[in-house]
């Protein structure tokens, strides 16, 4: 499976891992061109078959746009898909959208309002903490947190209101038990909404 993008909260005693769940709306791509290099756009160019004059002047005029704040769908997304998407040359700053952009800089992306509910939940009335994201993490080892933890937890959990996919996703990515979801007084198994299944590739 491929690796979600997430947000890693290092607590005094434990970590946390809030994962990030794309919706596939297709509104990053919709709205953006990133920047690339010319030897990039050369090898682009081949690689999807078109002149290379052609791409250069399309990229130049929709990067234009979109610093002008009046953007056209990115030219490498073709009936919502990335025809990058699999290349290595697919910029890092797709990669790793919504994070690439720095919090208050994301606007309509909805993956990224759950994401952000689940992380204010976990973090509110917490003082000690060091938070990172995909963009930059330096230490990928997790401490589990202790099941004493486990209720606050599911409380602050059921807040953010996630959807079940959230919900399964970071009950994996914290290795935590099936018990986790235990019904217990103040939390309801059935209080997530479900969601779209999840796709590797964004449209
Ligand atoms: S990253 Fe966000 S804006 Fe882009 S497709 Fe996924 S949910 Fe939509
Ligand atoms: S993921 Fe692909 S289509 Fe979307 S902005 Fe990046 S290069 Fe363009």
């Amino acid at each position: 499976m491929k690796e979600l993008l997430f947000t890693k909260i290092e607590f005094l005693h434990f970590d946390l891992v809030i994962p990030f769940i794309c919706r596939q709306c297709g509104t990053c791509c919709r709205t953006y061109t990133p920047m690339m290099s010319a030897e990039d756009l050369e090898v682009i160019a081949r690689y999807l078959k078109i002149p290379e004059n052609e791409l250069f002047s399309r990229h130049e005029e929709y990067r234009l746009r979109y610093i002008a704040g009046h953007p056209l769908p990115c030219p490498f997304n073709e009936e919502k898909r990335c025809l990058i998407y699999r290349h290595p040359l697919r910029p890092d700053v797709c990669r790793l959208f919504p994070f690439s952009f720095g919090r208050p800089k994301i606007r309509g992306c909805p993956g990224y309002d759950e994401h952000a509910r689940m992380v204010d939940a976990f973090l509110a009335g917490e003082k000690d903490f060091e938070i990172y994201d995909s963009s930059f993490c330096p230490a990928p080892s997790r401490r589990r947190s202790p099941e004493t933890e486990w209720g606050r937890l599911r409380l602050a959990l059921t807040r953010a209101g996630p959807s079940r996919l959230a919900v399964r996703h970071f009950i994996r990515m914290n290795d935590l038990p099936a018990s986790f979801l235990e019904r217990k007084k103040g939390f309801r198994r059935h209080s997530f909404p479900s969601s779209t299944s999840l796709h590797e590739e964004k449209v």
